[in-house]
C-alpha cells in the first residue's frame, strides 16, 4: 500500500481550506489580502475535485460516491458564494469538513478491501 494516497491529499487540501477559511479574518486583519484571492478558493476547488476522482477512480458511482461528489458540489459553490453571502462561508466549511470525513471512510473501506483481497490471495 501506498504511504500517500489521494485520500490523504484530499484530506490535506480540505484541512488546509478549513484552516484558511476560518482563519480567513485573521488574514483581512493583518493585511494579507492575497488569502481572499478567488485563485485560491479555485485551487482548493480543484485540488479537491482531482483528489476525489482519484480516490475515487475505478469504481461504480454507488451511493458513497454520488453523496462525496454532491458534498464537493456543495464546497464548490459555497466557495464561489462565499463573497456574496454570509452563512456560504460556514457552509463551505462544513463541506470541507465532510469531504476529510469522506476522505477518511473511503481510506478505511480501501484499506478493509485490501485486506480482504490479501487474505483470499494467501488461502490459495
Ligand atoms: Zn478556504
Amino acid at each position: 500500500m501506498r504511504f500517500l494516497t489521494q485520500d490523504h491529499l484530499g484530506i490535506l487540501n480540505s484541512g488546509l481550506c478549513l484552516v484558511h477559511c476560518l482563519a480567513m479574518p485573521l488574514f483581512i486583519s493583518l493585511g494579507a489580502s492575497f488569502a481572499s484571492h478567488p485563485l485560491l478558493e479555485l485551487v482548493f476547488v480543484a485540488w479537491a475535485a482531482w483528489a476525489l476522482r482519484s480516490a475515487l477512480a475505478g469504481r461504480s458511482l454507488g451511493t458513497f460516491e454520488v453523496i462525496l461528489w454532491s458534498v464537493w458540489a456543495v464546497f464548490a459553490l459555497s466557495m464561489f458564494l462565499e463573497h456574496e453571502i454570509e452563512w456560504a462561508g460556514y457552509l463551505g466549511m462544513s463541506a470541507s469538513l465532510g469531504l476529510i470525513i469522506g476522505h477518511v471512510l473511503n481510506l478505511r473501506r480501501r484499506r478493509s478491501e485490501e485486506a480482504l483481497c490479501c487474505d483470499t490471495v494467501d488461502a490459495h
